[in-house]
C-alpha cells in the first residue's frame, strides 16, 4: 500500500462525509427560485475555466520556486486543452473561457527596457494566494514570441477554442492577472489592463463581458461595469445559490465547485461526486457553476469530466446549460423582482 499522508488523507474523508451530508455545497434559500432558471427546465449549469498559462502560478506563495512551477502548469495547461476541447465538443457543453489578455499576443517586445509601459506599475502588496514585491510586474514576460516560448503566450489556443464546434465564450481574467482589490490596486491600472484585453479581443472580432477577479481579489466593480463587462464571479465557499445584481448593473455569479483531483478520491468517486452536485441543482431549482484550472491534472480531462458531462448531457432537458454570457443575458431579459 502507497503511503498517504494522514492529515490528507483524513480531510479527504472529512469532505466526503460533508458532501454526503448536502453540507458542501452549501444550498442557498430564496423565495421563489424558479425566477432564476429559464422556462422548461429546473436548474442551471455554467463551467468557467480559469485560462492563464504561467501568467497565475509565477508568484503562487504555496511552492517553492514558483517560476518552475508556473512553466510547469502552463505545459500542463497546454497538453489539456485539445482534449478538454474534444470532451466538449462530444457532449456539447460550452466553457466560458476566463482568459488571461496577454495570451491573445502571438509576441510582445520591452521599449526602452520597459515591459508593456501601457499598464501602469503594480506597486508591492501581500495577497491571499501570492505576493508582489513592488519591483517590476512583467518582470518574467519573457518579451519574445510564441514559438520561443508557449507558456506566455496562446494566440493558437484562443483560434482553436473559437474555431471549435461548441459556442464557447471568451471571457476576461485581467491581462496580466493582477490582484483587483480596491485596496492595491487603483482604477487606472485595472482600467488599462481591461482596455487592453479588449482591444485585443476585438481585433478578433470578440467582445469581452464576463468577467473573473484573479484569485477572487474581488474590487474595482464600479470601472468593471462602466467598461461594459455585465458579470464577475464570487467564491463564498462552494455554493448552489443564485445569480444577484449589484446596483451598477453587474450579475454576481457566486462559484459552485472546483474540479480538481485528490489522490484520496477514486475516479469514480470524483465523477459520482459532481454528477450529484448538478442532480442536487435539478432537485433545488439552482444554478450551478463549475470552475476550474486548465492546468488540472490530465485524469480530470481524461476520465472526470467525460464521466460528468455524459451525465449533464444526459439531464439536458431539465438542465439549462451554457455560457456565462448566454446565461446573463437571459437574466437581463427577463427582469424580474430579483432583489
Ligand atoms: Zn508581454
Ligand atoms: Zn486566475
Amino acid at each position: 500500500m502507497k503511503y498517504i499522508p494522514l492529515k490528507r488523507h483524513i480531510k479527504a474523508r472529512l469532505s466526503q462525509l460533508k458532501f454526503a451530508l448536502g453540507l458542501n455545497p452549501s444550498v442557498e434559500r430564496v423565495e421563489d427560485p424558479a425566477q432564476f432558471v429559464p422556462q422548461g427546465y429546473r436548474g442551471v449549469v455554467t463551467v468557467t475555466a480559469d485560462f492563464e498559462l504561467a501568467w497565475a502560478p509565477r508568484y503562487d506563495n504555496s511552492v517553492d520556486d514558483p517560476y518552475a512551477y508556473a512553466l510547469g502548469k502552463a505545459r500542463q495547461e497546454r497538453q489539456n486543452i485539445p482534449g478538454l476541447l474534444s470532451v466538449c465538443e462530444q457532449y456539447q457543453i460550452p466553457i466560458t473561457w476566463a482568459t488571461v489578455g496577454h495570451l491573445f499576443l502571438a509576441s510582445c517586445q520591452s521599449a526602452g527596457g520597459l515591459k508593456h509601459p501601457e499598464i501602469p506599475a503594480v506597486e508591492a502588496y501581500e495577497g491571499p494566494y501570492w505576493d508582489f514585491n513592488g519591483k517590476d510586474w512583467f518582470e518574467h514576460d519573457p518579451c519574445t514570441r510564441l514559438e520561443e516560448a508557449p507558456e506566455w503566450y496562446a494566440p493558437d489556443l484562443i483560434d482553436q477554442i473559437i474555431g471549435a464546434r461548441t459556442a464557447h465564450e471568451i471571457g476576461c481574467h485581467t491581462f496580466s492577472h493582477i490582484d483587483c482589490r480596491d485596496e492595491v490596486c487603483p482604477p487606472a491600472l485595472f482600467e488599462s489592463e481591461l482596455a487592453l484585453c479588449k482591444q485585443l479581443a476585438e481585433e478578433r472580432s470578440l467582445q469581452l463581458v464576463s468577467f473573473v477577479h484573479p484569485g477572487h481579489t474581488i474590487g474595482n466593480l464600479d470601472t468593471l461595469s462602466r467598461m461594459g463587462f455585465t458579470s464577475f464571479q464570487s467564491d463564498p465557499g462552494n455554493v448552489l445559490g443564485y445569480p444577484c445584481q449589484h446596483d451598477n448593473g453587474l450579475w454576481e455569479l457566486k462559484r459552485t465547485m472546483e474540479f480538481t483531483y485528490r489522490p484520496d478520491w477514486t475516479i469514480d468517486y470524483h465523477i459520482q461526486r459532481y454528477c450529484t452536485i448538478v442532480d442536487r441543482a435539478i432537485q433545488k431549482q439552482a444554478v450551478c457553476n463549475f470552475w476550474f484550472h486548465p492546468s488540472c491534472p490530465a485524469v480530470v480531462v481524461e476520465e472526470i469530466l467525460p464521466g460528468l458531462f455524459s451525465h449533464i448531457s444526459e439531464r439536458r432537458s431539465e438542465v439549462w446549460v451554457g455560457t456565462v454570457q448566454e446565461y446573463v443575458g437571459w437574466l437581463n431579459r427577463n427582469p424580474k423582482q430579483r432583489k
